[in-house]
């Protein structure tokens, strides 16, 4: 089965793919987290993405369309796969339908207001992924899955989170209805505990 969460920045796309990863036993492919991993070790694909992640641009379709398919060949994704953040383009989807069958996409709904909220608390470890808000965690800055020292995303700072929103509605917005028309969408609201948006992506996906 392959499922695509779509949202908004911040909207918890992450969080919540993280969680049916676990449940369904099948691996989050977060196109984000790969392209900062490569940042991190400062591969040519890393260096290419950089300026653009940093400025909360898109990264060039056919540079995440690449990584993506070497990602799709490997021997774990047989079965499925959640795909976190890809696809962001109409181009990208359009890409991802040659390549695999999806059979649903959870749309996240939230506001802009909501978001720049939560995005300026998040907190993330770059060791593991692991990401928290600083409402739970209180002064402890040590990620609770791999003891980790949590930091704020570069591009979490507030100009960059405007950025990011403006390019979401740009560019990424027009998705909800190229799955919508395959009758594939079905939108859940992210607002809330964590616990019941996840209670309301489970039966969207039962
Ligand atoms: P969020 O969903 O909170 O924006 P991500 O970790 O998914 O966080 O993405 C962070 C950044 O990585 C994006 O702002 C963009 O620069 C880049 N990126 C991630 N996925 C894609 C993609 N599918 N296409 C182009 N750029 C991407």
């Amino acid at each position: 089965m392959n499922i695509v969460f779509l949202g908004p920045p911040g909207s918890g796309k992450g969080t919540h793919a993280a969680r049916i990863s676990e449940a369904m036993g099948l691996p989050r492919i977060s196109t984000g987290d790969m392209l900062r991993e490569n940042m991190k070790l400062s591969t040519p694909l890393g260096i290419e993405a950089k300026s653009f992640v940093e400025a909360g641009k898109l990264v060039p379709d056919e540079l995440v369309i690449d990584m993506l398919k070497e990602r799709l060949a490997e021997p774990d994704c047989a079965n499925g796969v959640l795909f976190d953040g890809f696809p962001r383009t109409e181009r990208q989807a359009e890409a991802l339908d040659e390549i695999a069958k999806i059979d649903r996409v959870i749309n996240l709904d939230i506001s802009d207001a909501e978001i720049v909220e939560r995005m300026s608390g998040r907190r993330v470890c770059p060791a593991c992924g692991f990401t928290t808000h600083v409402s739970w965690m209180g002064d402890d800055l040590a990620c609770k899955k791999c003891g980790g020292v949590l930091e704020m995303r570069a591009d979490d700072a507030p100009e960059t989170v405007l950025e990011r929103l403006r390019v979401y509605h740009r560019q990424t917005q027009p998705l909800i209805d190229y799955y919508e028309q395959k009758g594939l969408l079905r939108t859940v609201s992210s607002v809330g505990d964590v616990a019941d948006v996840q209670q309301r992506v489970r039966e969207a996906l039962a």
